[in-house]
């Protein structure tokens, strides 16, 4: 697989062109941004450890029926996954309360939801991802009604497999962000799943393992993103 010119930068990845005009290379950087890139850093070995993670569990979706671009790992940083054309709305699925939701409602964090909750933010940094519902998507054509049911659909079955997954690690998942991309005119997974877009709380004693370390400078940040990592791929073997 030749990997030819770089097409995307974001915050946390590269994407390039490749040979095959149907799949991309998604390279993971140890790049750290906050507070929409108002915070910057770096996290070392981040980018292995959310491209590993994120294979282990696009795999483990595929498997369960959940449709991803997830293609093959490539190298530590790379991994091949289908071209999309991404939708542009950020996915979050909450099972404690934490950040934006203990904000917005004026709650405490660590709140155990009676049902998950679902949410769509629209994905536009000069706005802040703002959070918006299924009328909103709709009236200015982010997605169809077919696609907002398919994405909705897919996100909670995606919370269930995940909540499973980590109940075995001994972590709770306590929310999450996904993104949805059009292949070949269908609705599926995309971006990454990793402590970067994930909040994980060790069961009992409730320390975090993820990217709040960094966002709220909690310290070893490094050292969380290895322990996920060195979990994940324990389970996975
Ligand atoms: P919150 O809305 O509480 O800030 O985020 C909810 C969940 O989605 C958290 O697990 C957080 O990591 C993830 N999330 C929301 N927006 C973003 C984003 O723009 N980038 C990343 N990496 N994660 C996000």
């Amino acid at each position: 697989m030749k990997k030819l010119n770089q097409v995307y930068e974001g915050k946390a990845k590269k994407v390039f062109e490749t040979d095959d005009p149907d799949l991309f290379i998604q390279e993971f950087k140890d790049d750290a941004t906050a507070f929409n890139a108002k915070k910057k850093g770096t996290i070392v070995g981040k980018g292995v450890v959310n491209n590993k993670i994120s294979s282990v569990l696009f795999q483990m979706l595929e498997k369960e029926g959940i449709p991803t671009h997830f293609v093959k790992l490539l190298s530590e940083r790379e991994m091949l996954v289908k071209k999309v054309k991404i939708v542009p709305l950020e996915v979050t699925i909450r099972n404690i309360t934490a950040g934006g939701m203990a904000k917005l409602l004026g709650i405490e964090e660590g709140i155990r939801l009676k049902t998950p909750v679902y949410e769509l933010h629209y994905k536009a940094d000069h706005l802040d991802d703002p959070l918006i519902n299924e009328d909103h998507a709709l009236a200015i054509n982010m997605a169809t009604q077919e696609e907002l049911d398919t994405i909705k659909k897919l996100a909670i079955k995606i919370n269930q497999l995940l909540k499973n997954f980590f109940e075995k690690l001994n972590i709770d998942l306590v929310d999450f962000k996904l993104e949805f991309g059009r292949c070949k005119g269908k609705i599926i997974l995309a971006d990454e799943i990793s402590p970067d877009t994930c909040r994980f709380w060790e069961k009992g004693t409730g320390r975090k393992l993820d990217k709040d370390r960094f966002r709220r400078d909690l310290g070893n940040v490094e050292d969380a993103y290895q322990e996920m990592l060195a979990k994940v791929v324990e389970t996975s073997k």
